[in-house]
């Protein structure tokens, strides 16, 4: 049994490619594997500590685990993060949760700052409807606290069905507006590009750890 066991370990620095050629890696929890970005990768610091690495390319060894907190919660019960680095390692069970979810939000936001400079981003219902920017949009964040009201009146099904874009639930109207540096904003949609490439992975792993769910995988990153 621990033989097998020592052998999956060893499979998770495997590199394997999906049919799209990105690399896929194995959850140290579940034992599925899927692709890197849709993970989240962990590193060892040179003090022994486990870290989340946000960006996904600390050097060194990493180990990953699915972005849901089943697969969070269970790597830490199975002690899978010690077994992976084959040693003792600090790892901070009470905290750790949230700083990948704070380290990930910080992230969005200064990507939001970065694609809102570049111009890979648009902000507020009427222009996100405009025809000109609708051809290039590749998803639209809805801050998490518009009222139900003005949720209702955003109509994007057409949008979702013809376009095929994605419409994810973001930070607050507040942090958002900081974010553009403009008032509170509730609505923006995200250009085809890198910046908002990076947005998209870091909010689907940020809202799939404040709600537990198991989907977001194959929906999202097979599809
Ligand atoms: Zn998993």
């Amino acid at each position: 049994m621990e033989m097998a066991i020592l052998s999956q370990d060893e499979q998770e620095q495997e590199v394997t490619q999906t049919d799209a050629g990105s690399a896929c890696r194995i959850c140290i929890a579940c034992r599925k594997a899927y692709e890197a970005e849709s993970l989240l990768r962990f590193v060892v610091s040179p003090r022994l500590e486990l870290v989340f690495d946000v960006k996904g390319y600390a050097p060194g060894r990493g180990a990953y685990v699915c972005a849901n907190e089943n697969c969070f919660q269970n790597a830490l019960k199975k002690r899978a993060f010690n077994r992976s680095f084959k040693g003792s390692i600090l790892v901070d069970d009470a905290n750790l949760l949230t700083s990948i979810k704070e380290n990930l939000l910080h992230r969005i936001l200064e990507n939001l700052g970065l694609a809102y400079c570049a111009g890979q981003c648009v902000v507020g219902r009427t222009k996100v409807q405009e025809d000109r920017v609708s051809d290039k949009i590749k998803a639209i964040v809805i801050a998490y606290d518009l009222s139900e009201r003005s949720v209702t009146e955003l109509d994007f099904d057409e949008l979702k069905q013809t376009k095929d874009v994605v419409v994810l639930t973001g930070p607050s109207k507040n942090l958002m507006g900081q974010a553009l540096g403009r008032s509170l904003t509730g609505v923006v949609a995200l250009l085809k590009g890198r910046i908002s490439d990076r947005i998209i992975c870091d909010l689907l792993r940020w809202q799939f750890l404040k709600n537990p769910g198991e989907r977001m995988n194959e929906e999202i990153f097979n599809g």
